[in-house]
């Protein structure tokens, strides 16, 4: 099928032509058309599918008709994460560089005042991280009722963000009437049922099913031992024999080990730059921004900051510790062999992780190999724990490459990522922080004496 055929307007045609789209992606073919219909839509996609232009360049040929108010917003999308909120204002401004519409972006780590001054101005697009747009509601400074159209992205990455009452909150906040695209990439019980009370009488589209991998990358697990040190010496080793690497993410489970493996990367001579929530705004921007330019080639980033941003041929992903949520390998190994590239994706496992590794090849249906780079330890580092003569060295060796770390930046915003109290008491039982939300100053590692 052609993009002409989908109902857009000429002048977001013309758009995806400049863009150098030849065809429509699975995803945008089936939801455009319902979209210009205003059906509501639960799309479930991961991000690589082209989700992003599925509800914008439907949205624009929408918007081409009527004007804003001020500061009532003709449509709303909510994501997750500020980055990924970045990015779809970069997909307005990509492809709607000739409607003169105006999109603002209300995210935390960025001024109230200028974000304020732009909602006066009258807003068609608002494209918003929850916590920040529901501070400039209770200010006053933010009418929803206005909202024709409403997006939630990434909704099962809201969920264990622990977004969903804010979510709930917001959804009280805008018509009953509007139109409603819902995009997830896993459809656990809870997105189902906050899907059901956002959404009347949805067309579901399903591009791929949730838990698969992308063909086009090869996949591995290497063993290591199970001190840090055991596995940032591993995953030395694999950077530095690996064939093909033009730039790597490497994925922690948490904030503090993305600041750790960061500094100690950066100690060995890669050129590594890190990705976490207690980075502010600006920082987190610079270092993404130099891995896409590729003046940094690996990228140490933890689950929350990494998800689902749009960066282009990644040649390897490194799981430096197997992810908590099978549902998380799905995402990082995601982030390669993207647009039919080859990719690879190594994880290193400690003796602690069988269990996590079992719950992968469950979900994804999948057996992993094991590699033999020259770089496992031997197998019986994988048997139950004993003591190992040189086990006091390495925690010896760690506590050396840790001492000198300082947290990179002050501990972010109030906004979004940074209110634990609520946060942790939304947060669902039964699903783990991916990332810890302590003070960062409690994190510093604490030098002893050996
Ligand atoms: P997304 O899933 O929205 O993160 O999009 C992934 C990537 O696919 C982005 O870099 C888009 O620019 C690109 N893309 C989106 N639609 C198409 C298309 N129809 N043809 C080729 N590339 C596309």
């Amino acid at each position: 099928m052609a993009f002409s055929q989908l109902g857009l307007s000429e002048k977001v045609l013309a758009a995806v032509a400049a863009a150098g789209y030849s065809t429509p992606t699975p995803i945008q073919e089936q939801a455009i058309p319902h979209v210009l219909a205003r059906r509501d839509v639960l799309g479930i996609a991961q991000t690589g599918t082209g989700k992003t232009a599925a509800f914008v360049l439907p949205m624009l040929t929408m918007l081409e008709k009527g004007r804003a108010r001020a500061r009532m917003p003709r449509t709303l999308i909510l994501e997750p994460t500020r980055e990924l909120a970045a990015q779809v204002e970069e997909s307005f401004t990509k492809y709607g560089a000739k409607h003169k519409l105006n999109v603002a972006l209300l995210i935390g780590g960025v001024s109230f005042d200028d974000q304020d001054t732009k909602l006066t101005r009258g807003v068609d697009v608002l494209i918003a991280t929850p916590g920040r747009l529901l501070d400039h509601s209770e200010r006053g400074r933010l009418l929803l009722s206005g909202v024709e159209l409403l997006v939630i992205d990434e909704a099962d990455r809201m969920l264990d963000m622990g977004f969903i009452p804010d979510i709930e909150r917001i959804g009280k906040l805008v018509p009953f009437t509007r139109q409603t695209l819902f995009f997830t990439a896993t459809m656990p019980s809870e997105i189902r049922r906050i899907a059901d009370t956002f959404l009347h009488n949805p067309v579901r589209v399903e591009v791929s099913k949730p838990a698969t991998t992308a063909v086009t990358v090869t996949q591995s697990l290497v063993k290591t031992g199970r001190e840090p040190h055991d596995k940032r010496d591993t995953l030395r080793r694999l950077i530095r024999s690996a064939e093909g690497l033009k730039n790597a993410i490497v994925f922690c489970n948490r904030k503090r080990e993305v600041a750790v493996l960061h500094r100690s990367l950066v100690k060995h001579g890669f050129n590594a730059v890190a990705l976490h929530g207690d980075m502010d705004q600006s920082a987190r921007m610079a270092a993404l921004d130099q891995f896409r330019k590729g003046e940094a080639t690996i990228l140490v980033a933890s689950d929350v900051a990494a998800r689902g941003l749009d960066i282009p041929e990644v040649s390897h992903v490194y799981n430096f510790d197997v992810p908590h949520h099978p549902d998380d390998y799905v995402h990082r190994i995601g982030r390669t062999g993207r647009a039919g590239r080859s990719g690879t994706a190594i994880t290193i496992v400690a003796p602690s992780d069988q269990k996590s590794v079992a719950a992968i090849e469950k979900l994804t249906g999948q057996t992993l190999a094991w590699a033999d780079a020259g770089t496992s330890k031997p197998s019986d580092d994988l048997a139950p724990s004993s003591p190992r003569p040189h086990a006091r060295e390495h925690r010896r060796e760690d506590r050396k490459e840790r001492r000198p770390f300082k947290p990179q930046s002050a501990p972010v915003s109030r906004i979004d990522e940074a209110r634990p109290q609520r946060r942790a008491a939304a947060r669902p039982r039964d699903v783990e922080p991916v990332e810890s939300h302590l003070p960062a100053f409690l994190l510093r590692p604490i030098p002893v004496k050996a």
